[in-house]
């Protein structure tokens, strides 16, 4: 423990995928408020390169940790150490993977991807972190699910499923920790320029440009909606009454589901 860490009373934050894009920031952004860092991905240059900078510009202990999340040992491993490390107030869920294109032309792998990185390792690591969270009454998780999560594309048939689970797995954990201090919050970004797009064989190019936020922005905006209080932030969405008219249809549907007996458009009589 060095001496920023030993001054450090915000604690320290976990950011998966923070070798690039929207993780990156997240790094960058966290310790400019003061948190020492766990960065989890693959690229281990990358990491040991941002880390680096940021010890230097924030003067906060920084430590990497290199693992695939998609391999069930790398992922045991960074759970394994997550739970051990007393200090993280702070996860935020961030690593994704996409591949975009018909579900009929998706490779068995690529399937697997997105299923392992976007669904179990965030699921995992949640729960590595949050009974933890939960007994010290403290801490705050943050998970990055995405527009297409309530939205499909033909294009993104899986993606979109992962994406669908993330909130309702985010949306249920809220509930659980209703009646404490812990914090958890669901971030949905619309399009973001990051390398994403060209991993999931869609250049950016071919998006409208006014449609595609930075990633700096996409960022700022969800902390902004983190201090706000949000429970779910749309950094992009202007109305934020909507996504609440959304879940107050899903429940009034849930409600008239509650019925015991075939609707009578169907005829069944008894
Ligand atoms: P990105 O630039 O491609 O970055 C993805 C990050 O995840 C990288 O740091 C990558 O690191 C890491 N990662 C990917 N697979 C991994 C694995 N198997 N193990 C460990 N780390 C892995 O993408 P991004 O746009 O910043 O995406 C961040 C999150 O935002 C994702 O959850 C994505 O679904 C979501 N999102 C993005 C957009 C968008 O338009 N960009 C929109 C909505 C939601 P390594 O390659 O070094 O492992």
């Amino acid at each position: 423990m060095n001496d920023s860490t030993k001054a450090n009373n915000k604690g320290t934050a976990v950011v998966t995928g923070a070798s690039a894009g929207l993780g990156k920031v997240y790094a960058d952004r966290l310790a400019q408020r003061g948190f020492d860092l766990v960065l989890v991905a693959r690229s281990q240059d990358k990491l040991e390169s941002l880390a680096a900078g940021l010890r230097s510009d924030y003067g906060v202990a920084v430590r990497t940790l290199v693992a695939d999340l998609s391999a069930e040992t790398d992922l045991e491993k960074v759970a394994a150490d997550i739970s051990a490390d007393a200090s993280i107030t702070l996860l935020v869920n961030n690593a994704g993977a996409s591949t975009l294109g018909s579900v009929f032309d998706l490779s068995d792998a690529k399937r697997d991807e997105m299923n392992k990185v976007n669904v179990t390792a965030l699921v995992r690591l949640s729960h590595a972190i949050v009974p933890q969270f939960k007994a010290r009454d403290r801490g705050t998780l943050i998970n990055i699910g995405s527009v297409l999560g309530f939205f499909n594309l033909p294009i993104s048939t899986v993606y979109s499923g992962t994406k669908g689970y993330v909130a309702s797995f985010t949306h249920g954990l809220q509930q659980e920790v209703a009646e404490t201090k812990v914090v958890v919050q669901l971030v949905l970004p619309a399009a973001t320029a990051t390398d994403i797009w060209e991993k999931s064989g869609v250049p950016i190019t071919v998006l409208d440009p006014a449609s595609v936020m930075t990633p700096e922005d996409c960022v700022d905006a969800a902390l902004a909606g983190l201090d706000l209080g949000e429970a779910v932030t749309l950094p992009a969405v202007e109305n934020a009454e909507l996504y609440a008219a959304y879940q107050a249809a899903a429940a009034a549907l849930f409600g008239a589901s509650q019925n015991g007996k075939p609707a009578s458009r169907y005829g069944i009589k008894h």
